[in-house]
This record gives structure tokens, C-alpha cells and sequence, in this order.
């Protein structure tokens, strides 16, 4: 489906609203019936219209229909973050005695679900370096039934080879779910390869303005009514119409939005390398990058975001490189209009500073739509206070 019409056209059916070009916000928590008959038959299967908005509601499923089709997957489910997306996605694929094989750095959050939350309920997870496929092979068990993917991560960019990995689950009968939030779908396909659920952060690219929180999973129809009517009706984490209206305006822009940041990106990831300060910088299209092949095969591009490794003996230098940015904020999160830095060592507690850690020396940088010149002045003037 050509990606103009799945943003611009597909899921809205304007002569139901006025001819409004934009789709009305249902700001309705339920709806009614004219017999027994009709709702008896939405009671026995509420996947199939509309009852109650935790379950479905007419502007989410414009947004629905949509983020769908850029995946290339049969339906989606549209939650109130990423990380009820990661945790409904999860759960319906585990039960009591289970394991799970993790990338060695998920999400934070991700991480949280696998190491603490899921022992509680008799299901372990061992964490590999993703790099490799066979690290995957070597920690597959007899009960490993979910296999955990983020490629790339979101700090130094790891990728793991999907085609191989999922040809390995498929042949075990193992589940895949991948975080794409780094990529969204317009710069990796993970379904074309072979995943069997794919999730994002929508909070990023999706929305696009630092203005809404919210989550999508992907996957077959079979798949998606089942986790439909459990866990997605069950945790209730369902987005608000307002915020799937304000995702449907951000899908307006992507494809303009992450050219933008891919270009600017690229820009000042070439400068950066050039600058004394930088001893290195994680940058997945960067012809250095350690697994530049492999990105190159798997991702169509990289918008805005990187890491750079600062030349530094001590905590105060990184404190002040980042302090003295004036328009980069420095804040968590990314994939919004503005330029943000985030400094790995504000994770470390007050004096667990080591320079021998090159993460701690690590500062991730999102580069957004601000012009590349005025982004690249900026960083100059603070790389020179190191
Ligand atoms: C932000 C993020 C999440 C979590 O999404 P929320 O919308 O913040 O809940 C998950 N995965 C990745 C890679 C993220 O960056």
C-alpha cells in the first residue's frame, strides 16, 4: 500500500463527519444500541465494533487502521505508552514455567518486566548480547517460548541480524516481538522479516511533538483479537481519543519529520566526528559503525538520533558540555520537534563517575527540526567548555 494514501486517505470515511477533513475527536466512553439483538452480538465480540472505548472507539480505529498498514501487519492495538504495549505484548505469550531469551539492553522498562515482575510468576528470562545470532541459539531452553528484540537500542544502536533471528524461532516454534522505536515503520519492516509481534514507542516519531504518551502493537489478525479480548481489555491501558487524534496529526508529517532528522543527523554526526572533544560517535548509518552492514541491510534510515563518547578524565567535563548547551534541552525521551541531549552518567548516583566506563562517558543526542547550523554552533561553544 503506497505509504500517501495509507497517511492521507486510509481508515477515514469523511461523508460519515461532514466532509471534515480532519476526523472528528468521539470523545464517548460508550455506545448504544437500537436492539437486544445488536448488542448481544457486540457483548459475544466486542473486536468487532464499537461498545465501550476501552476496548474499540471510531477515531482510534482511523489511527489503528493506519499504523497497521505501515507496519504491513494485519491490525494494531493502540495503547496509553510504549510500555503497556511491551507488557500486553509480553504477557500474552507467557505462562507459568516459561523463558524468555532478552537482548542484553532492552528499554529500562522492558527490563524491569523481564527481571523483576515476570519471576513472580514462575517465568524466567536469560539477557544476551544480540550482536551475534548464535548467542540467541546458545540460550534457547526446552521451555523458551518468547524471544525479545530492540534493534537498534537507544544508547550505542546494537542491532541484531532479525531475519536469522526469527528463521531460528520459527524453526523452534519460539514467538518474536520487537521494539522498532528507533526505526518506526517507515525505516524497518520487521514483519517483512519474519516477527511475529512488532511494538513502538508512538510517545517518539508517531506523535512527534513531545506532547502525547502512547504505545502500538502489531501483529496477525489471529494474534491481535486473541490478546484483544485477554490482556488488552484486561490491563485497560487504552489510549484517549483526544491523543489518537493528536497521533493521527503527527502521522500527517512523519515521512517529512524523519527525512529532516535523518538528514541533520547525518550532518552532524560527520562534523562531530571531526571535533577533539568526541572520541567516538554511535551513529547506526555512520560507514563506522560497527554494524553498519547489517543496518544498511535491515533499515531503509536512521533519523535523529546519537550518541557521542566525550574525551573526559572526569565527571565535571561531561557536567559541563551539557550544561552549557543552549538550545539542546536536556531531557529523556526523543523524536519530537526539538533537539535534546541526554547524559548516560545522570543515571549514575552522585560520585559512581569512572572514566574507564566509556558509558559514563557516553551523552545520547537527538538531533530534531531545528536547522543544522544553528544545532552544530551550539554544540561547538559547549564542546569548547570541556
Ligand atoms: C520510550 C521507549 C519505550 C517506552 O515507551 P513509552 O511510550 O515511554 O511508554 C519503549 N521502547 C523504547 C525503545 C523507547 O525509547
Amino acid at each position: 500500500m503506497d505509504l500517501s494514501y495509507i497517511i492521507n486517505q486510509l481508515g477515514e470515511d469523511r461523508e460519515l463527519y461532514f466532509n471534515a477533513i480532519a476526523p472528528p475527536i468521539v470523545q464517548s466512553s460508550n455506545f448504544a444500541f437500537n436492539t437486544v439483538a445488536e448488542m448481544r452480538a457486540l457483548l459475544q465480540d466486542e473486536y468487532k465494533g464499537f461498545l465501550y472505548s476501552r476496548g474499540n472507539n471510531p477515531t482510534v480505529d482511523i489511527l489503528r487502521q493506519k499504523l497497521a498498514a505501515l507496519d504491513g501487519a494485519e491490525d494494531a492495538l493502540v495503547f496509553g505508552s510504549g510500555a503497556a504495549a511491551i507488557f500486553v505484548g509480553v504477557l500474552s505469550q507467557v505462562r507459568q514455567g516459561d523463558h524468555v531469551v532478552c537482548v542484553q539492553d532492552p528499554y529500562s522498562w522492558a527490563r524491569y518486566l523481564f527481571e523483576s515482575l515476570l519471576p513472580r510468576f514462575g517465568v524466567t528470562t536469560t539477557f544476551v548480547d544480540g550482536t551475534r545470532t548464535e548467542n540467541f541459539e546458545n540460550a534457547l531452553q526446552s521451555n523458551t517460548r518468547l524471544i525479545y528484540l530492540e534493534s537498534p537500542n537507544s544508547l550505542t544502536f546494537d542491532l541484531q541480524d532479525i531475519e536469522a533471528v526469527s528463521k531460528l524461532a520459527k524453526h523452534k516454534g519460539i514467538v518474536t516481538i520487537l521494539d522498532n522505536s528507533y526505526c518506526t515503520p517507515l525505516y524497518q519492516q520487521p514483519h517483512a522479516m519474519g516477527i511475529d509481534l512488532c511494538l513502538q514507542s508512538a510517545t517518539k516519531f508517531i506523535g512527534g511533538h513531545s506532547d502525547t504518551v502512547a504505545g502500538v502493537l502489531t501483529g496477525s489478525r489471529d494474534m491481535l483479537r486473541k490478546i484483544f479480548v485477554s490482556e488488552f481489555l484486561s490491563v485497560g491501558s487504552v489510549i484517549a481519543p483526544f491523543a489518537a487524534w493528536l497521533l493521527l496529526r503527527g502521522l500527517r508529517t512523519l515521512e517529512v519529520r524523519l527525512k529532516r532528522c535523518q538528514d541533520s543527523a547525518q550532518e552532524i554526526c560527520q562534523w562531530l566526528k571531526e571535533q577533539p572533544q568526541v572520541e567516538k560517535v554511535f551513529y547506526p548509518l555512520d560507514p563506522e559503525f560497527p554494524q553498519y552492514q547489517l543496518a544498511k541491510k535491515q533499515m531503509k534510515g536512521a533519523a535523529g538520533l546519537l550518541t557521542i563518547q566525550l574525551k573526559a578524565t572526569e565527571a565535571a567535563q561531561v557536567e559541563r558540555f551539557c550544561n552549557a548547551l543552549q538550545h539542546f534541552l536536556m531531557a529523556v525521551s526523543w523524536g519530537g520537534h526539538e533537539s535534546l541531549i541526554f547524559p548516560a552518567s545522570a543515571s549514575l548516583p552522585e560520585g559512581g563517575f569512572s572514566a574507564d566506563q566509556p558509558k559514563h562517558r557516553m551523552v545520547r543526542i537527538y538531533i530534531g527540526l531545528e536547522d543544522p547550523g544553528f544545532l552544530k554552533a551550539d554544540l561547538a561553544q559547549a564542546l569548547a567548555k570541556i
